[in-house]
């Protein structure tokens, strides 16, 4: 018996099983592939998502295996910096091939004690009031108390739960790769500058070691259903730029759509969804890992808390209330840039205006604080503007306030040195530091770092305890 089954070991059930783990729950992850994928695809970790791996103290191990950009000019690829200021100690875009963000993912599960069973893909399940009986291809059947789907976007988890997908069918297709080029990166560079100004869906973006990564429309290309040729591509770059500046040696091929569909619930009674398996939408912005491991991390403690018992009532509902609106956020912003980059004129008179717009800097901050996801405003009730925002890492006198949340525990904050985490500080650190930078006298924080409380009243602070992290233990 398991607290919790897992299916799937990409991105977000790798870190929803660290998470879990950090409990004490007992977690087994499903993967159906037998080995970790090798499609080097090149992604990007957002603001919000370097954020979390800092709170857990992973950032460190994740560092040296990417490569640091300017956080600024992914919507919709319009090339303006960041704003001055971000607020963020982490403001930067870590460009990290996806199997290495999976496999450290993956080895912080196996080190926090995650079994991962490959090779075991999900066929079937069926639910009662104690838990989920788990029945895998083989005929092997598991029981488990919870099943969270985090089985990307053809989720097995989701169509056996009969959780609709609804949304828009693939209108444009897109081929992306990993390749050599044989010409100078000086005549490249001058060639899709002049190209970048009419066509958005296409770039060559150089990414070390004379490798470069290749976007070009599909349209009029091979078939839907057979894998993309490096012919493909040539015949895309000559028709668009003239030339296939000797492009050659891939690394990899693939085709996307930019199909948008968001699951209805995200929650069954004891099975749950998770990542792709709930979401999709298209890359542009690259936020569909992101957003992923971001359901992981609001998930993780809720479950644990329910499986460990002291959850309030209601506290694993609040994971469909909080992550089903930013996913249908992230939807909308995907659907709007991808209009963005079609060459039709009318979408591109508007992102004329759309650039010119974002030399405000209001305009230019709003956007690229959606697709870090360091915008995001969980609505906690009335109060002051930080109520439901996550808190950026400042200093505290311990060093880094991020530093003291690798354990995956709330955390009190307190300016004032008079109040207390009581019979809740087996499950909620407190910190008294009236030098920490804040404007505000206290702050409770969610494990997941969001602000769940302000203010300086024990009463008060009493009531946001127990409605965040349940009865006292005495
Ligand atoms: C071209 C392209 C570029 C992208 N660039 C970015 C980017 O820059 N930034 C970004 O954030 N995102 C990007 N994405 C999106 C990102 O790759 C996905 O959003 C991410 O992989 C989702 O993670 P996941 O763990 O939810 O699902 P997946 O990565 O799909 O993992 C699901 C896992 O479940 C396993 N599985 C499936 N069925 C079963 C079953 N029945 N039983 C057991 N296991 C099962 C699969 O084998 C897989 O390992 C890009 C996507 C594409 C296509």
């Amino acid at each position: 018996m398991f607290d919790v089954i897992i299916a799937g070991c990409g991105p977000t059930g790798a870190m929803l099983a660290a998470e879990l783990r950090l409990h004490d729950v007992r977690v087994l992850v499903l993967e159906k592939e037998t080995e970790p994928a090798s499609f080097v695809r090149i992604v990007g970790l957002h603001v919000r998502t370097l954020e979390l791996m800092a709170m857990r103290g992973l950032l460190d191990r994740i560092l040296p295996h990417g490569r640091q950009r300017p956080a600024g000019g992914f919507f919709a690829a319009i090339p303006k910096p960041a704003p001055k200021g971000l607020d963020s100690a982490y403001a930067y875009l870590l460009g990290i091939p996806q199997p290495v963000i999976e496999r450290l993912l993956e080895e912080r599960a196996v080190d926090l004690g995650a079994q991962v069973r490959r090779g075991c893909a999900v066929a079937g399940f069926e639910q009662d009031d104690e838990g989920v009986t788990v029945e895998l291809a083989d005929g092997e059947r598991l029981r488990s108390r919870y099943l969270v789907g985090c089985d990307g976007a053809r989720s097995t988890v989701r169509k056996l739960l009969g959780v609709g997908f609804p949304g828009e069918p693939s209108r444009t297709d897109t081929l992306m790769g990993e390749m050599r080029v044989g010409v100078p990166q000086g005549e490249i560079a001058a060639k899709v500058t002049e190209i970048s100004e009419t066509h958005q869906r296409f770039w060559l973006r150089p990414f070390g070691e004379g490798v470069y990564s290749v976007v070009v429309p599909a349209a009029g290309v091979s078939d839907r259903a057979e894998p993309p040729t490096l012919e493909d591509f040539k015949h895309q770059l000559r028709t668009i730029a003239g030339t296939d500046f000797g492009v050659h040696s891939p690394r990899w091929l693939s085709r996307f759509g930019d199909a948008t569909r968001l699951a209805e619930r995200y929650r069954v009674g004891r099975v749950l969804l998770a990542g792709d398996a709930a979401h999709i939408h298209p890359p542009i912005g690259g936020q569909g890992l992101n957003l992923g491991v971001q359901d992981a991390f609001n998930l993780g403690w809720k479950l644990a808390a329910q499986i460990r018992g002291w959850a309030p009532e209601k506290l694993l509902d609040t994971y469909q209330a909080e992550r089903h609106p930013v996913a249908e956020d992230v939807l909308d912003n995907t659907r709007a840039q991808m209009e963005l980059t079609s060459t039709e004129p009318g979408p591109q008179a508007v992102r004329r205006l759309l650039t010119e717009l974002m030399d405000l800097d209001e305009v230019n901050r709003h956007l690229i604080e959606k697709i870090t996801a360091i915008g995001i405003r969980y609505d906690f009730g009335q109060g002051p503007d930080l109520l439901g925002r996550r808190l950026r890492d400042i200093d505290v006198k311990q060093g880094h306030l991020y530093g003291l949340l690798h354990r995956g525990r709330g955390l009190l904050l307190d300016r004032t040195e008079r109040l207390t985490v009581g019979d809740w500080s087996d499950r909620v650190d407190y910190l008294a530091d009236p030098t920490a930078v804040l404007d505000v006298p206290c702050v409770l924080l969610r494990p997941d770092g969001h602000v769940a409380w302000i203010g300086d009243d024990q009463r008060d602070l009493d009531g946001h305890l127990s409605r965040w992290f349940g009865k006292p233990a005495n």
